[in-house]
């Protein structure tokens, strides 16, 4: 399986990173080693000194396709959860500045975790899935589907026009403002509405 992270998807946080919004989705990727599972604590990794959360709604595609257009994207995927794309954000901007992957920065080992549940998407209103994460209880992320520049069935029909996507492939959708550094000690607590989705902790 792989994991797709859509880059820059919310104009509050593009704003926020100083970055231009884009004019077609900007998407990198992380290995399956990325996958943090519930329950498991996240390790700080001793190569970064600013790690950020950025909180997103993980979509899961439920079976092969490719070139998918835009109106039958739904087809693609009956389960949405929610994730956390975790970022050296000091090793980020060095690989900015040079014109570098982003590999290091967004890919390591534990950089996914991921909710212990999906919701079925009949029970939501994919027009505005709301969500949320706290920082030991302090609510620091908020968003909303309605916010994304680029809706799922644009991502989907997007990104498969580059590769295969196949079932068990998941899609972080990107992130709204509110972005910040973890430390280790803190509990990081994501909601779907009022469904707590995930919960980790940082050692
Ligand atoms: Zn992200």
């Amino acid at each position: 399986m792989k994991i797709i992270c859509i880059g820059r998807n919310y104009a509050d946080h593009a704003k926020e990173m100083n970055s231009p919004v884009p004019s077609v989705p900007i998407f990198f990727m992380k290995p399956d080693v990325a996958i943090l599972r519930p329950g498991t604590p996240f390790y700080y990794p001793n190569f970064s000194k600013d790690i950020h959360y950025e909180c997103e709604l993980v979509v899961k595609i439920n079976r092969v396709g490719k070139n998918i257009a835009e109106k039958f994207a739904h087809k693609y995927y009956s389960e949405i959860g929610l994730g956390i794309d975790f970022t050296a954000r000091d090793l980020q901007l060095k690989c900015k500045e040079k014109g570098y992957p982003w590999e290091i920065a967004k890919a390591f080992e534990g950089s996914a975790p991921l909710s212990k549940e999906f919701i079925d998407k009949s029970e939501l209103n994919l027009e505005d899935v709301q969500f949320s994460m706290t920082q030991n209880g302090t609510k620091v992320q908020n968003g909303s589907s309605k916010d994304m520049i680029f809706k799922i069935d644009q991502l989907i029909a997007y990104v498969s026009q580059f590769m295969t996507l196949k079932k068990g492939d998941l899609i972080f959708t990107g992130t709204p403002a509110g972005v910040g550094p973890i430390a280790i000690g803190d509990e990081l607590a994501g909601s779907i509405g009022d469904r707590e989705m995930f919960k980790v902790r940082v050692k």
